[in-house]
C-alpha cells in the first residue's frame, strides 16, 4: 500500500530521517478519512484506519468482526485490547516501517499509551505528530446523515456534495453504495458523545507533549488538505 515515494516524500523522509507517524484526531465525520487518503498520496505513508479494518472484519465474518459488531452498531468504542491487537499486527507490516497516517486511532488514553509502547517496541523511532480536525456538531450530523460509502472499496459519497450515481454503484469499483448502519442520527449523536467523553481528552495528552496542532475542519476538502500539508511540512522541516 505504501507504493513508491514521490519526490516530496523522499525530501521529507531525508530531512527528518525518522519514522513519521501522523495521528488525525477529530470527531466522526470531521473528514479524517478523506484527508488521510490524500495525505497517503502526498507523503507515501500508509493509512491505518481501525474503522476500515473493523468493517472489513465484520463483512468477512471473522472472530474480530463478531467481537466488534455490537460496539460498532451502538456507536460505542471497541475494547482497547482488541484495538491494540489490531494495531500491533498492522504496525508489524513492512509498509508501516517509515510511519503511518492513523485515522480513527487512538481514541482513548489507554490506546495512546499503547501506541507509544508499540512504536518503541516495533519501530526504532518514535516520531509522532497529532492534528485535530475541528468541526461543529451540527455540521457533523448533517454530513454523516448524508454520507454514503461503497461497500466494495470504501469510497465516500455524500448525497448533497458528492452524490453517488443513480444506480447506486461505485464509480471506482462498481461495488454497491450503502449507508453505514452507524450513520443514523441517534447513533451519530452517541458517537459524538463518546468522542467528547473518551477521545477529546487526547488533545491535552498530545498538547502536553508539544505534539498537537488544531485545524479548522469546516472548510472545503482542498482547503483543509492545504492546511494539513503546511502543518506537516513545518513539522518535518523542524524535526
Ligand atoms: P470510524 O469509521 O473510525 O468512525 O469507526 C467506526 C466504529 O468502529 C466506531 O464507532 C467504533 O465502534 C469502532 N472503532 C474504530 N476505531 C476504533 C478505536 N480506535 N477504538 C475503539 N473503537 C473503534
Amino acid at each position: 500500500m505504501m507504493g513508491s515515494l514521490n519526490p516530496v516524500t523522499s525530501v521529507a523522509a531525508a530531512e527528518c530521517k525518522t519514522a513519521m507517524n501522523i495521528i488525525l484526531l477529530g470527531a466522526p465525520g470531521s473528514g479524517k478519512g478523506t484527508q488521510a487518503k490524500q495525505l497517503v498520496e502526498k507523503y507515501g505513508f500508509p493509512q491505518v484506519s481501525t474503522g476500515d479494518i473493523l468493517r472489513k472484519a465484520l463483512a468477512d465474518g471473522t472472530d474480530l468482526g463478531s467481537k466488534a459488531k455490537k460496539f460498532m452498531e451502538a456507536g460505542e468504542l471497541v475494547p482497547d485490547e482488541v484495538i491494540l491487537g489490531i494495531i500491533e499486527e498492522r504496525l508489524k507490516q513492512p509498509d508501516c516501517k517509515s510511519g503511518a497516517i492513523f485515522d480513527g486511532f487512538p481514541r482513548t488514553l489507554q490506546q495512546a499509551d499503547g501506541l507509544e509502547g508499540l512504536l518503541k517496541r516495533i519501530n526504532s523511532h518514535l516520531d509522532l505528530f497529532c492534528i485535530s480536525l475541528e468541526v461543529p456538531d451540527d455540521r457533523i450530523v448533517s454530513r454523516l446523515s448524508a454520507r454514503r460509502i461503497c461497500s466494495g472499496c470504501g469510497t465516500d459519497y455524500n448525497m448533497i456534495s458528492n452524490p453517488p450515481p443513480k444506480d447506486h454503484h461505485c464509480l471506482k469499483c462498481g461495488g454497491e453504495i450503502i449507508q453505514r448502519g452507524d450513520d443514523q442520527e441517534d447513533t451519530i449523536r452517541n458517537r459524538l458523545a463518546v468522542y467528547r467523553r473518551q477521545t477529546r481528552p487526547l488533545q491535552e495528552y498530545y498538547s502536553g507533549r508539544g505534539l498537537l496542532r488544531i485545524a479548522d475542519g469546516d472548510a472545503s476538502p482542498q482547503e483543509i488538505f492545504n492546511k494539513l500539508s503546511r502543518l506537516i511540512d513545518d513539522y518535518l522541516k523542524n524535526s
